[in-house]
């Protein structure tokens, strides 16, 4: 009997393409003229704001199950969603550490998404587009060609996967295989007390344990005390611990502080250790002309993590790791897969950029790095780099001409540490007192600064991470510190009375 094909005619056959392609134009164009208004008429937005109880409640309807006209998914948007932003693009928002993303970037992430492109690897224009972008991260901070890399979600990323790559190598078993419970000696590795708490739980989810980072104290200027880290190298080796990793900082969050890179690339040779960067805030320092100089050693770590979402301002997420060691790299990483298996020629004729990190599939997040410098350079990047330093500094002096502030930790870099101090206040009091003006500032809209505590003083912070902000917006920020002060002042005390 012959087998009849099934009818195909009949078949009702689904699609998620637009059913009539004018209206998605339409929609599409209307999205894009609202994007530019939207980052045109920033500054005349406020940084924050908290959201209605009609907008909360919106976002917990339950799955929707049938389908609605696109038109009125985008009207929600644009009615729930972009009103109330984060705020890191606006000109004053200073917060923690963000970039301020930019044009450029929105528009790559739309068409790399139009392109759809799995980055985990193969033969194609989007993956040339990633090495390029790694090859181009390694330029930036004066690491040679023969270095490898890889674009991973962010800093947090970038960083596990350079102490993997460093805990493997000097393990001095076969980790991957046999684990960490076969290391014969435990493991040691070494960074300030002002490190990111990314590599906390790096080491932890290595399977090591939060024991094997060991803090070393900083002193008065923030950055690593060398001589505590020798005594604290020396001392584990007598214990039988195995010293494998320092880590560098090129800009602690909290301060910016910057590590003697120079120093500890040197330290580490003579003592055999891994030699890692933390440069999330500060690697690409390295392209500011008038500031290039405080990173100096960087080119010699071992690997670096950086962050093009930070400094470059990419929209999120876009970090990158690079290690020297291209070989050591991909033996941490690199699997062999029946079903990945290369061939000599299509689509998995080129390598498998999967074997670099620990994501198979992967998004094209180099796009829009690599527009956004080709559109403007990586010299005007640099500036922009130096711009936020200068002005650093410029809030540093602002604060000292200013009697009621006090600087808790002056600008070494872009990160301002002070706070408002009005006679009589015991500490209790002054953080009670910023941290009310640190919100005020939030919820009026004004400006986005965050807290933290350096050497046991509670200050506010500000991150000048922001290619939109002026001066002006930094005497701003001063004037309404105060006025606020002031004002929160005067309440408590009648309050109290
Ligand atoms: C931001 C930051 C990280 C973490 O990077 P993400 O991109 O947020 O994952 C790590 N280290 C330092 C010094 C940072 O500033």
């Amino acid at each position: 009997m012959k087998v009849q094909p099934p009818p195909a005619n009949r078949a009702h056959e689904e699609t998620l393409d637009p059913r009539d392609w004018a209206d998605a134009r339409a929609l599409a164009h209307r999205a894009v003229d609202d994007s530019i208004a939207y980052l045109r008429d920033i500054r005349d937005r406020p940084v924050w704001r908290d959201m209605p109880r009609e907008v909360r409640s919106s976002f917990e309807t339950p799955l929707p199950r049938l389908s609605m006209p696109l038109s009125d998914v985008y009207r929600e948007v644009a009615e729930t969603v972009m009103p109330y932003p984060m705020g890191n693009i606006h000109p004053r928002f200073w917060a923690w550490y963000m970039g301020s993303s930019n044009f450029t970037g929105a528009l790559a992430d739309f068409l790399a998404a139009v392109q759809g492109s799995n980055l985990g690897g193969g033969d194609h224009a989007a993956a040339k587009v990633d090495e390029q972008v790694v090859n181009w991260c390694k330029e930036m901070i004066g690491f040679p060609r023969s270095a490898s890399g890889t674009l991973v979600s962010g800093g947090s990323m970038a960083n596990t996967v350079a102490l993997i790559v460093a805990r493997n190598v000097k393990a001095g078993i076969d980790v991957r295989e046999l684990g960490v419970a076969a290391i014969e000696k435990p493991l040691r590795f070494y960074g300030s007390d002002q490190i990111h708490s990314c590599h906390r739980k790096a080491i932890e989810a290595m399977g090591l344990g939060n024991g094997a980072l060991q803090r070393i104290a900083t002193g008065s200027d923030l950055r690593i005390d060398l001589n505590a880290l020798g005594a604290s190298i020396a001392q584990d080796r007598m214990a039988g611990f195995q010293p494998a990793c320092v880590i560098g900082n090129a800009g602690t969050v909290n301060t910016g502080a910057i590590d003697d890179l120079q120093a500890l690339a040197d330290l580490a040779k003579k003592e055999n250790l891994w030699f890692h960067v933390d440069g999330c805030i500060g690697a690409l320092i390295a392209i500011a002309p008038k500031n290039a100089h405080r990173v100096r050693g960087l080119e010699h770590a071992d690997s670096v993590a950086l962050d093009p979402h930070k400094w470059l301002h990419a929209p999120f997420e876009v970090g990158c790791v690079l290690v020297r060691d291209a070989a050591a790299h991909l033996a941490s990483f690199s699997v062999a897969q029946e079903y990945l298996e290369k061939t000599t020629r299509g689509i998995a004729s080129a390598e498998w950029l999967y074997e670099y990190g620990l994501q198979t599939s992967r998004g094209f997040r180099a796009l829009k790095v690599w527009m956004a410098l080709k559109e403007h350079g990586v010299e005007k990047f640099g500036r922009l780099i130096d711009q936020n330093i200068a002005q650093g500094h410029y809030l540093d002096g602002l604060i000292a001409l200013e009697p009621l502030l006090e600087s808790v930790a002056p600008a070494t870099i872009n990160i301002v540490c002070f706070r408002y101090r009005p006679p009589g206040l015991d500490e209790v009091a002054l953080k009670r007192l910023n941290v009310e003006i640190m919100i005020r500032l939030q919820e009026d809209g004004i400006a986005a600064v965050s807290d933290t505590t350096v050497r046991g003083k509670h200050c506010l912070r500000v991150a000048i991470n922001n290619h939109r902000t002026r001066r002006s917006d930094l005497s701003l920020l001063v004037r309404e510190v105060v006025r606020l002060g002031r004002e929160i002042g005067i309440r408590d005390e009648a309050e109290s009375n």
